[in-house]
């Protein structure tokens, strides 16, 4: 069979795979590295595009090339390059286009994709985007200039960050969310006062407690969306923001272990020889817990992708997880942070809240006191990254637990 060959092959050029394509230059200077992306765009900043969509930036100013790890350093990027199917015995994967890639090592970070409720009819419709890759921001503006109204599915970070790029092109935006409240992975409904006032603030119109039922459209494309409460929202874009589902179909039959997502070990190795995995499609694990888990952040990506190109190199390291929840950002200019266990109805912990006019702390004890297990930090999000240290070094916090709950902690605090 006549097929190119890489003694390591990355399947995925976003953050995991070029992350771990650096890594493993670092460690061997003459090792050939493909990484073969399934899309048109040469890697890019995902967490970026919605800056596209609202005129704000170009696809050249998110590509990776000049600040990417890439650069110079011999490392081959083969796009529109879609991996079909993979045979680990024969270290091989078939593309989509007919073509083989033979491997020493390979590494899967494919990433996910939106999910798309079935039940929602006419998601097929010209207008419906769900914002995951350069090439939708570019079908999303391209459609700005016949678009009044936009209807947002879904309450999450990506959907608001498409809303405000919408606004920002003069846009009128309507969230419809089922949850009682905006971020509702993220924070409890109560927590998310402040937030919302500033969506509110921002021109945002929401609605909470409503699903859609389908979307209307004509030659045009959308023409509008049916809601569950018996009324009709006219619009001419929607945008879905229902999660993400991982990219696994291309190992079916392989052999390699899949459950929701590739499974990882403690050292990014997936279950079988030679394989590994890294980023949104991995199941890794949870640092307070150890329970397995899955997260969509693009830090998480680059930081196990590191680690899984570290090991492909030989140098042994392990991957200390990664929480379910973390998360900073900013949304309509306010600031925040969510962390470690942030739902706590019903659950057995301590809870210690503090609220201002313009600022939210909640912090979490597990039902001893002593661990700080997680934080939710509006307005004010200094201290974040000590939180997280504490929370993810599992700390004993007797010595320090009031200046935790006052605010007031330091690294001095961590000095016996
Ligand atoms: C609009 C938006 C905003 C975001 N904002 C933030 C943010 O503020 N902060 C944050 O932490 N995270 C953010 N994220 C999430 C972040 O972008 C992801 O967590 C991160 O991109 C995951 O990186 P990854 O390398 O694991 O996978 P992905 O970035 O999903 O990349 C996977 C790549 O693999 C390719 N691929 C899939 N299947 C195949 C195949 N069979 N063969 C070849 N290639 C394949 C895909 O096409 C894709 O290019 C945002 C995401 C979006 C969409």
């Amino acid at each position: 069979m006549n097929q190119q060959q890489s003694q390591y092959l990355i399947v995925g050029g976003s953050a995991a795979g070029m992350a771990a394509a650096h890594a493993i230059r670092e460690q061997d200077p003459r090792g050939t590295i493909t990484v073969l992306s399934g899309e048109p765009d040469a890697p890019y900043f995902r967490p970026l595009i919605p800056f596209l969509v609202a005129g704000k930036k170009t696809p050249a100013e998110m590509a990776m090339t000049g600040c990417g790890p890439y650069t110079g350093a011999n490392i081959v990027v083969q796009t529109g390059a879609r991996v079909a199917s993979v045979d680990p015995l024969a270290h091989c994967v078939s593309l989509e286009d007919g073509t083989h890639h033979g491997y020493e090592k390979v590494l899967f970070t494919t990433g996910s994709r939106p999910y798309v409720p079935p039940d929602i009819e006419g998601t097929d419709a010209e207008g419906v985007f769900a914002l995951r890759t350069l090439a939708d921001a570019r079908r999303m503006a391209a459609r700005l200039h016949q678009t009044e109204h936009a209807v947002m599915l879904g309450g999450g970070l990506l959907n608001l960050k498409a809303a405000f790029a919408l606004l920002e092109q003069g846009v009128k935006v309507t969230l419809v969310i089922y949850s009682p409240e905006v971020l509702s992975q993220l924070m409890e409904p109560g927590d998310a006062t402040l937030i919302r006032k500033a969506l509110d603030k921002a021109g945002l119109a929401i609605m909470t407690g409503v699903a859609a039922t389908g979307i209307m459209a004509d030659a045009s494309g959308v023409t509008g969306a049916a809601l569950d409460n018996g009324s009709t929202l006219a619009c001419q874009m929607v945008c879905i923001g229902k999660g993400v589902r991982p990219n696994v179909e291309f190992l079916t039959g392989s052999g390699v272990a899949v459950d929701g997502g590739i499974v990882a070990d403690r050292y990014t190795g997936a279950s079988l020889p030679d394989t590994y995995t890294a980023g949104d499609v991995a199941v890794t694990h949870e640092p307070i817990s150890g329970t397995p888990i899955m997260t969509a952040l693009w830090t998480n990506a680059v930081e196990m992708g590191r680690c899984a190109g570290l090991n492909m190199a030989g140098v042994k390291t392990v991957y200390t997880g990664t929480f379910g929840i973390l998360n900073a950002t900013q949304v309509a200019d306010e600031p925040f942070v969510a962390m470690g266990v942030v739902h706590t109805t019903g659950k057995d912990c301590e809870v210690h809240q503090k609220t201002t006019a313009s600022t939210f702390r909640k912090l979490v004890f597990d039902a001893t006191g002593t661990r700080l297990i997680g934080a939710v930090l509006i307005g004010d999000i200094t201290n974040a990254g000590l939180y997280r240290y504490v929370i993810r070094e599992k700390m004993d916090v007797a010595r320090f637990k009031r200046p935790i709950i006052d605010h007031t902690l330091h690294y001095g605090h961590f000095m016996r």
